[in-house]
């Protein structure tokens, strides 16, 4: 076994392009690495025996936890039933059919189609398309930059590379710039003056998105992209009366509203999508992560009634849209959707997101409201986090060389509770599988109050 897992770790070393990873300390053996052998539940095993509670559920997806034989059986049915065929010129599987409709069924008022992919990033890169195919068939071709905010994440493609805000996955690769505009991150706790209530403060996001509008123009503006809550940017809910501020700004300019819900979608804010928890009424909804619990890669783009009819009309006149993936609505991956809907169903998941979800915040906030280096504890449903800084009283931040947001979740690691150091600030971050019990959420705390101890 130890011989195994020795070829294993110099195979990795020498073969495996990782991604966002440090890639010379990686194959030189000088960072951390790991590789997972099994889950059950909120669990992960490693291959050296070791097992830690996955508190942030893989990368914010596997939402029914792991080891769901039910799902790894629909996968398995499917494959010996028919592992593949396409989606092109009106081609469909009985997987796929099945599950655009259990999507609509779930999905916020006035949606209509689904248009499947693989990714987050690439259903992000349909919807800037069929924003622009939108506009060329209305006849404004000119309406075409598309906003999203500071601190937003929206996948690593080119285009969607440019929509997120976050240093980190843009420098050093020349995204194109244009036609993306960022604008304010409705970051209460890190930039709203003192003084400022939520109200006001979300009243200045939408009065900075104004500004910005008429300044380029609004018949250049097509769309608005953003998360119901910032994701990987910080894990931050918005202020009181955002989306509604937003909103009204939107509908002022004829601006079409995507709600990227590839974390929030499916259930993780206690709602089955974050826009029917905020009252966003998108034009678009990216889906991803929840969608098949990470059990196989799927995405999609859902499309509002008032944009597809607009699209059909187009087709009708212009021809077939010419935007299509090899593995759109991939048989295989649609049955893990189907098998993980019907899961959240079935074990009433959303509820407990509500109700361990409000367990886990206020057993945060009581182990580490009053703590000396907690700035701020916030989170909606199954998704928190804490945000560490030198002093709480004035709102000082640590100086970002300490990397004190890595060392407590290392720190968290050695008790065996996997968290996130989220990319920008000293942030850690929550996303446990929407499964989570009160003891395992009560564990969570215990080794995050622990590790902050130990580092700080
Ligand atoms: N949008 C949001 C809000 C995300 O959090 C992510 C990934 O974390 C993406 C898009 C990109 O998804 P993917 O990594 O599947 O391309």
């Amino acid at each position: 076994m130890t011989d195994r897992r020795n070829d294993l770790t110099a195979w990795d070393r020498n073969h495996f392009f990782h991604p966002s990873t440090a890639m010379g300390a990686h194959a030189r053996g000088e960072s951390p690495a790991r590789t997972i052998a099994s889950g059950e539940g909120v669990y992960i095993t490693d291959t050296a025996g070791r097992r830690s509670l996955d508190a942030f559920g893989g990368l914010y997806c596997v939402n029914v936890g792991y080891g769901r034989q039910k799902i790894a059986d629909a996968i398995a049915e499917q494959a010996r039933s028919l592992a593949y065929y396409h989606a092109y010129a009106g081609h469909s599987t009985e997987a796929s059919i099945t599950l655009a409709r259990m999507i609509i069924e779930r999905a916020p008022a006035n949606m209509s189609r689904v248009y499947f992919g693989l990714s987050g990033s690439d259903a992000n890169e349909t919807n800037i398309k069929l924003i622009w195919f939108y506009n060329n068939i209305l006849g404004r071709p000119e309406k075409k930059k598309i906003i999203s905010r500071w601190r937003g994440y929206h996948g690593s493609g080119i285009m969607t590379g440019s929509l997120t805000g976050l240093e980190a996955f843009q420098k050093n690769f020349d995204l194109p710039r244009s036609p993306i505009l960022h604008t304010e991150a409705p970051y209460y706790f890190r930039r709203a003056d003192r003084s400022m209530s939520e109200e006001a403060f979300s009243a200045h996001c939408a009065e900075k998105l104004e500004d910005l509008i008429l300044a380029e123009g609004a018949d250049t503006i097509a769309a608005f992209v953003g998360e119901p809550i910032l994701g990987t940017g910080g894990i931050v809910p918005p202020p009181q009366g955002y989306w509604r501020a937003i909103q009204a700004v939107l509908r002022k300019y004829d601006i079409l509203l995507v709600a990227d819900e590839v974390i929030t979608g499916f259930g993780r804010l206690g709602t089955m999508f974050g826009s029917d928890h905020y009252g966003i009424e998108p034009d678009l909804i990216t889906i991803a992560k929840g969608l098949t619990s990470a059990y196989a890669p799927l995405s999609g783009s859902i499309v509002s009634e008032k944009m597809w009819n607009v699209l059909v009309e187009g087709s009708d006149r212009l021809g077939p849209i010419g935007h299509g993936w090899t593995y759109s609505a991939h048989p295989i991956c649609a049955a893990a959707g189907i098998a993980n809907l019907e899961l959240i169903d079935e074990l009433a998941l959303v509820d407990n997101v509500r109700v361990t979800g409000a367990w886990f915040r206020a057993a945060l906030d009581q182990a580490l409201g009053d703590h000396i280096h907690v700035g701020d504890v916030r989170g909606e449903g199954l998704m928190a986090a804490v945000e560490l800084v030198e002093d709480r009283d004035d709102r000082r931040f640590f100086d970002p060389a300490r990397k004190v947001g890595p060392a407590v979740v290392a720190a968290m690691l050695e008790q065996g509770v996997i968290a996130r150091a989220m990319p920008q600030g000293d942030i850690i971050g929550f996303a446990p599988p929407l499964c989570l019990s009160r003891e395992e959420a009560d564990q969570i705390v215990a080794a995050t109050l622990h590790a902050i101890r130990q580092v700080l």
